[in-house]
């Protein structure tokens, strides 16, 4: 084991996640030196705080909440807020440095950050969740800002979410500042497509890597695991460009057809019942049953660490997308690829949000608004010209495409702090 091996696996803090396995598996094909890894591994930032809400009983709960910056060397900070039960600092610190990369991949200029608060948001009501979400801004009102650190939706917020964070936002400045937070609702300065845009910006991805195994959307069959915001959109426009959609899944569990299950009536199932499960068009199946069903085109667009050790030897599609950060252990990852399954990593499949929420910032901090076709032209632009970046530096597609797109976010990066004077 070599010195920089050492010291990177003493930090035991940076050393958990997916996202340092990688690092580390890359530094020495890169030729990395000491003070560039030491600039990769710590995050710049770390805020935590502890705020009260009183809950509609009348009593008095102390929530905790973090936003990380992890770096900014290429622009603002950039990434979303997730609430969620199990959050800890060490997913929200790895989860910003996915965003660095993520950003950098697609080569939009901005860094990555990442926030959150512990909370189950099934406990709460609407109104409590505002007031949660209103405290966690107040606690961190200094650290973000149009040209600072930039939230958006994650995990279990939405546009509501960022209307309110909008709202206190500007309350604590006393004035108009729609660039700090985006994803949020058109009539507030928002973009129509950035609610699918995550899926979209998938899809464009997704043909391409098709293409370089000779498959096309039409005919394909696709798996989707995750009928959340992300998940639903997915199956929707693989759906409209011919795909058979053959099974989807959500926590209560799924549905399969292998003919195709029809997804404008699978959607009102779920308006009318809160979830896919149960749907009269399909065969009822379990989450793991999903992600071993017969397709060539598997979606994982829920939560992380869903494909693992156990479970990877019964995938049978040839591509994966992650939508969801982080989807695939490491373990996962080199049974795919001995299995010549090609993975689709989280910072290039996923990052079409991220990429139109640049597109709402520049259009709020120029108060000028682009007709929507030059929003989903530049976003096909944006995403196929990073698809084939990748795929160029993976020595056409004969590397891991995680670890090329790593190391082309790696190098911007790290080019970006040369140029400042940090290298
Ligand atoms: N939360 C999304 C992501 O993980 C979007 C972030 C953004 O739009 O800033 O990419």
């Amino acid at each position: 084991m070599t010195k920089q091996h050492e010291q990177l696996h003493r930090d035991e803090t940076v050393l958990r996640s997916m996202g340092m396995t990688e690092l580390r598996s890359i530094y020495e094909d890169m030729g990395l030196t000491q003070e560039e890894l030491a600039i990769l591994t710590r995050p710049r930032r770390i805020v935590t705080a502890t705020f009260p809400v009183t809950l509609k009983n009348g009593r008095i709960r102390m929530f905790l909440g973090h936003r990380v910056l992890y770096n900014d060397a290429r622009g603002p900070a950039k990434g979303g807020i997730r609430f969620h039960p199990d959050l800890t600092v060490e997913d929200v610190s790895e989860l910003a440095f996915l965003m660095a990369l993520k950003c950098a991949v697609v080569n939009i200029p901005f860094g990555g950050s990442k926030g959150g608060v512990k909370v189950n948001p099934a406990e709460l009501d609407s109104h409590e969740l505002e007031q949660v979400t209103r405290a966690y801004i107040r606690a961190v009102a200094d650290d973000i800002g149009p040209y600072k650190d930039i939230p958006a939706p994650d995990v279990y917020t939405d546009e509501r979410t960022m209307a309110w964070i909008l709202d206190e936002y500007e309350r604590i400045m006393r004035r108009h500042q729609p660039a700090v937070v985006t994803g949020k609702p058109p009539a507030l300065g928002g973009i129509e497509a950035r609610r699918y845009s995550t899926a979209l910006g998938g899809v464009h991805v997704l043909e391409e890597a098709m293409k370089e195994r000779g498959l096309t959307p039409k005919g394909a069959r696709a798996a989707v695991q995750g009928f959340g915001n992300v998940g639903e959109n997915m199956a929707r426009l693989l759906h409209e460009r011919g795909c058979r959609v053959v099974a989807v899944s959500d926590v209560n569990g799924g549905t399969a057809n292998p003919s195709g299950l029809d997804i404008e009536a699978l959607r009102r199932h779920k308006a009318g019942s809160g979830t896919v499960a149960g749907f009269s068009g399909g065969k009822r199946i379990s989450n793991e049953e999903l992600l071993a069903v017969d397709c060539e085109i598997l979606v994982p667009a829920a939560l992380s660490n869903q494909l693992h050790a156990g479970n990877a030897k019964e995938v049978k599609a040839s591509i994966v997308l992650e939508l969801a950060n982080g989807p695939t252990t490491v373990d996962a990852d080199d049974m795919f690829y001995a299995r010549d399954i090609m993975v689709v990593p989280d910072i290039l499949a996923n990052a079409g949000g991220v990429v139109v929420s640049y597109f709402e910032w520049v259009q709020n901090l120029s108060n000028d608004f682009w007709p929507e076709e030059k929003v989903l032209k530049r976003l096909h632009r944006t995403m196929t010209t990073a698809f084939s970046d990748v795929h160029a530096r993976c020595r056409g597609g004969k590397c891991r495409l995680r670890k090329a797109a790593y190391e082309l976010g790696v190098r911007r990066i790290l080019d970006a702090e040369r140029l400042r004077g940090n290298l």
